[in-house]
């Protein structure tokens, strides 16, 4: 161990498990890669104001969980805690919405940060996946990428989780409704900080997390009960899609999310096998969000999955990925000139496609035989002198344990062969 431990709230992904985070990054991403959606990449940084106008000024993840910080330069900067208000950004940025393609589809892959305090399934550094559908309001998109996400969770094996679906409003119904809660929060016995959040936000004192506050939430107006006409359509209609796609999901009048910028469609995966941190991703249309961070009026929707918690899920049900292994063939070279030969042939074969490895630092033939089964690899290529003066290679399925002597010319298409 060296001086230096992963700071605190972090952890390393390490092989063999990192094979499993790489293949649920693949997973999520593949029915987005196969929807229209094109990758967009964006800093791990941004200005904080970004964040303070994108995410919400009252939003703990602004007041409590961001990395703020000033540059050398003078600049007010912050890690990343999202992926929606870079994106948005970014987009308005490159003027991709200009580009007469509306709805801008992306997805995106990354780290995020967030100062929170660390427990199972939250941590300071973790990773998602997003999507973001850009410029068009239509429940069909909306439908898309909850039937999109429920498609990835499936794809992985995962069967205990749950869809919860809400609208939340819009810029109609949705003061009507604050002014009620409001009024019904001022009612109640609640703590300066939450009373002073349900001035601020009340909506956000819904998603309060503790049983005293709950327990008093009873009664409180949904919002269910004031949505306008637009809305209530709007929602029936991704209702519909979701249902006819022959996605479950639950009505939960009580969702609301922790940013400020979401509107109408609001979902939550959770899965419950988790304890406390139980939401997987979320997502939402954020109809308002690009005039807030000073672009047009773009109306979009998006989602992003938690990775680690995913991974977590995927544990919590006992479900093993199928990770092929990663090298196919392992070449043990005896001595100093089938060292050369032997590398010589392994290096044709990647070119030729075929996942190898080699026995490096000249391990005898017992320590590298276990290598050679360590590193899962199916077959085995051994060279000795005797091989070199017969112009063969032995060839060992590690399976059964048969051996046989190959051509040396013939022996990366035999390989290919065997490999399909
Ligand atoms: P929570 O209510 O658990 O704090 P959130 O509403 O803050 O979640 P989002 O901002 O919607 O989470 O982020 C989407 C997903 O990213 C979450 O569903 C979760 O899987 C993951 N996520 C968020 N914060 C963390 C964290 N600190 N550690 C690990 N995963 C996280
Ligand atoms: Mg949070």
């Amino acid at each position: 161990m060296s001086t230096f431990k992963a700071p605190k709230g972090t952890y390393d992904l390490l092989p063999p498990d990192s094979a499993t985070y790489l293949a649920v990054r693949e997973a999520i991403a593949a029915p987005l890669r196969g929807s229209g959606y094109g990758y967009i990449e964006t800093p791990g940084f941004e200005s904080v104001e970004l964040f303070a106008r994108g995410v919400g000024e009252s939003t703990d993840i602004v007041t409590k969980e961001m990395y703020a910080f000033e540059t050398k330069g003078g600049d007010r900067l912050a890690l990343r805690p999202e992926g929606t208000a870079s994106v948005l950004r970014a987009a308005l940025e490159a003027n991709l919405h200009k580009a007469g393609n509306l709805p801008v589809k992306l997805w995106y892959s990354g780290s995020y940060y967030r100062y929170e305090r660390p427990q199972k399934g939250r941590y300071r550094h973790f990773s998602q996946v997003g999507a973001e559908a850009i410029g068009a309001e239509d429940p069909a998109l909306d439908a898309e990428l909850i039937i999109l996400a429920d498609q990835a969770y499936r794809s992985l094996g995962l069967r205990n989780f749950r869809i919860l679906l809400n609208s939340l409003g819009d810029k109609e119904c949705r003061p009507v409704y604050r002014e009620a809660l409001q009024t019904f929060l001022r009612g109640l016995d609640l703590d300066e900080d939450t009373l002073r959040r349900a001035e601020i936000n009340p909506l956000r004192v819904l998603d309060d997390k503790r049983e005293a506050v709950q327990k008093q939430l009873g009664d409180a107006p949904l919002l269910r009960d004031y949505l306008c006409d637009a809305c209530k359509a709007y929602h029936e209609e991704v209702r519909e899609l979701v249902t006819a796609a022959g996605v479950v999901f639950e009505d939960d009048p009580k969702l609301v999310r922790g940013l400020d910028y979401y509107t109408r469609t609001t979902f939550e995966f959770v899965h419950d096998g988790l304890g406390s941190q139980s939401a997987v991703g979320g997502g939402g249309r954020y109809d308002g969000l690009s005039e807030m961070i000073g672009g047009p009026a773009l109306p979009s929707v998006g989602w992003a999955l938690g990775v680690d918690r995913t991974v977590l899920a995927l544990e919590a049900e006992g479900v093993e990925l199928e990770l092929p292994a990663t090298t196919s063939v392992f070449a043990v070279p005896l001595g100093d000139e089938a060292r050369r030969v032997l590398f010589a042939k392994v290096t044709e074969m990647r070119k030729n496609g075929v996942a190898a490895d080699f026995a490096y630092g000249g391990k005898g033939l017992k320590a590298a035989m276990k290598a050679a089964n360590r590193s899962g690899a199916r077959y085995a290529l051994i060279l000795g002198e005797r091989d070199i003066e017969q112009g063969v290679v032995q060839l060992k399925d590690l399976e059964s344990g048969e051996q046989t002597a190959v051509g040396m010319n013939e022996i990366v298409a035999e390989l290919e062969s065997r490999l399909g």
